[in-house]
């Protein structure tokens, strides 16, 4: 009891503290080993209460060698990303990737480290106090991997050069301790903090990534001013960029690019970077109208994005996101190009800014980014729409809670047994909590809750249970149960008519719960004479009762339903013969896994009803 009041107090607002990491990078890039050295001076913040005498880092490359952690992973899981699949263990000495740490010291002296797969464990020869900083500085000698799955070179489109998670990354440490994870191909969590990267590279690749190019008069590439050109020798340059208060830095490199800029009226700057062909070109320059309408509608609807600009890399094997940029592949059809840009940018709110620990809360990143994504993929394709942007994402819910293979939501996003049960929960499952959510306080409390979450715990790394305390705050409802019950198990939502029984100038309602899951009910009562009533039964639990949403159907407020009773019995003030149908829910958005059994429809058998209780 102890540690989950703890756990909620280093969460609160006033108590809470994250470390920080000011990083300084040069790079040397040799294009014809793909390999490169780089020198990192990193200032380490302890903002903790605790005192350090271990650090981690993070060596990403080292994944990609036969034999690897991730490797075997992929060949033992029982449905292997096809992008993986047995390809790490065939890897040549060539083909590998892994960083080399040549020196390292702690405060201008030699510290004691260890290379244990693709983590690098650190002794220190001073402990770090709370409140103290120090300064690492390394040198590493690095191969980038044969593409094999986020970052690598030479990837299927032929980008050649996909640079994520690609340096010595110190690992987070934070009210949990730390999160030195070895690193299988899943998520990432990372130290807030600022970026100042040097990449010396062959003159004749463009790069496009996280950051502020800070020497564009001198690098041209499409960053120059207009009008300006830039000659270069046959001499390798420089480029130095800037990312401040960002928790990671990706860039792309490769000779074929073309950079184009689209500006958002009142910002960001957009970056677009791709190979451009016949294929392609065209759903490129499309893009980026459809980038420019879309990101107000974002910013307006879910919070304001804070940096100055984005990138759309192509590069990588699917999308991936990033501070200020992402890795999407390119040679899609218009819908699928805007599909993953629309996708891949949310993630700037929702692990970007936001910067949940995605290991843990897969569904706060992607679920959120799916749910928000549909929104903004009907309001550009189908702005006339009504239709219920979520349904794909409750189809993809609905698959695994009747498969009776479905994990909870808090499992860790490396030991879900199956690619498809991660997929499903962090992207399906998780876009059902926030619109079901809806469903429980209401559409407009959700969407402001939402945004209100963005705006206290951006540039911080919330957890589940920051969303929901914002969710009750703006809603004046307890939800503790919606949290601990959809996310921490797998109980299921499934609510029945039981019966429905005339009982003279009324009509007499039996529902039945289930499933495990307890929901608040929405009971739509249709009429013949075409008027609809909804009758309104929160549970006991949330202390409070949702605003009225549809102003079409008067709402009859009912008494909350305790959630142990498994029936409710109501009455309905007309007669049975008036009425058309009942259902619960019509709108869809309470994840109910069995719908047959919702609805009541005037062609069902009537059964006269003696009520005992009269
Ligand atoms: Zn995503």
């Amino acid at each position: 009891m102890a540690g989950a009041l703890l756990d909620l107090q280093a969460q609160d607002g006033e108590t809470y503290w994250q470390q920080r990491a000011e990083y300084e990078m040069e790079i040397e890039m040799d294009v014809s080993t793909n390999r490169f050295t780089g020198e990192q001076k990193l200032t380490y913040y302890n903002n903790s209460p605790d005192t350090l005498d271990r650090v981690f880092y993070h060596l990403y490359f080292n994944a990609f060698q036969p034999g690897s952690m991730m490797d075997v992973r992929s060949l033992t899981i029982e449905d292997p990303d096809r992008r993986v699949g047995d390809r790490i263990s065939k890897l040549t000495p060539e083909e590998i990737g892994y960083h080399h740490i040549l020196t390292l010291e702690q405060d201008g002296k030699e510290v004691s480290h260890k290379i244990s797969g693709t983590i690098l464990e650190v002794w220190l020869n001073e402990p770090i106090l709370p409140g103290e900083k120090s300064e690492f500085s390394m040198t590493f000698e690095s191969q980038v991997p044969l593409q094999i799955r986020r970052s690598g070179r030479d990837n299927a489109e032929g980008i050649e050069y996909s640079m994520s998670q690609w340096y010595p990354k110190m690992a987070e440490y934070d009210y949990r301790g730390w999160h030195a994870n070895p690193y299988i191909g899943r998520e990432f969590h990372g130290i807030w903090g600022d970026f100042d990267v040097k990449i010396t590279i062959d003159p004749t690749y463009t790069i496009g990534g996280t950051g502020i190019l800070q020497n564009a008069n001198k690098i041209g590439h499409g960053y120059q001013d207009e009008g300006k050109t830039v000659e270069h020798g046959s001499d390798p340059i420089t480029w130095h960029f800037v990312a401040e208060n960002v928790h990671d830095f990706m860039w792309a490199a490769d000779p074929d690019y073309t950079h184009e800029t689209a500006q958002v009226p009142g910002g960001p700057l957009l970056r677009f970077f791709y190979q451009k062909n016949d294929e392609n070109q065209e759903a490129w320059a499309q893009l980026q109208d459809y980038m420019v309408q879309a990101v107000p509608f974002m910013n307006k609807t879910f919070g304001e994005y804070p940096y100055e600009s984005y990138a759309f890399v192509q590069g990588g094997d699917g999308g991936m996101e990033y501070p200020m940029a992402t890795l999407i592949t390119g040679n899609r059809n218009l819908r699928s190009l805007v599909g993953v840009a629309v996708h891949e940018m949310f993630h700037s709110w929702y692990q970007g800014v936001l910067a949940t620990n995605e290991s843990l809360y897969p569904w706060m990143d992607e679920g959120f980014t799916s749910f928000a994504s549909s929104i903004t993929m009907q309001h550009l394709f189908q702005p006339e729409s009504d239709a219920f942007p979520h349904s794909g994402s409750y189809r993809g819910y609905y698959f695994m809670a009747n498969s009776g293979d479905e994990e909870p939501l808090t499992t860790h996003s490396d030991m879900y047994h199956s690619n498809r049960s991660y997929g499903i929960n962090a992207y399906s499952k998780g876009a059902v909590f926030l619109a079901q959510l809806g469903y429980v306080i209401g559409e407009e409390n959700m969407m402001k809750g939402l945004r209100q979450y963005y705006n206290k715990w951006k540039f911080r790394h919330p957890t589940d249970v920051d969303v929901i305390r914002e969710m009750e705050k703006v809603s004046g409802i307890e939800l503790d149960w919606y949290l601990t019950n959809f996310v921490y198990t797998t109980d299921q939502v499934d609510y029945a008519i039981e019966y429905v029984r005339s009982a003279g100038e009324e009509t007499f309602v039996q529902l039945q719960r289930i499933g495990e899951m307890m929901m608040p009910i929405d009971l739509y009562v249709e009429y013949n004479d075409g008027t609809t009533e909804i009758y309104y039964m929160p549970l006991r639990i949330m202390r409070g009762e949702k605003p009225v949403e549809n102003e079409e159907a008067s709402r009859v407020n009912m008494p909350a339903w305790p959630w142990t009773y498994p029936t409710y019995g109501l009455r309905i003030s007309r007669p049975l013969s008036e009425i058309a149908r009942i259902e619960i829910d019509p709108t869809g958005r309470m994840a109910d896994t069995d719908r047959s059994n919702n609805v009541y429809d005037n062609t069902v058998e009537i059964i006269p009803f003696t009520d005992p209780t009269r």
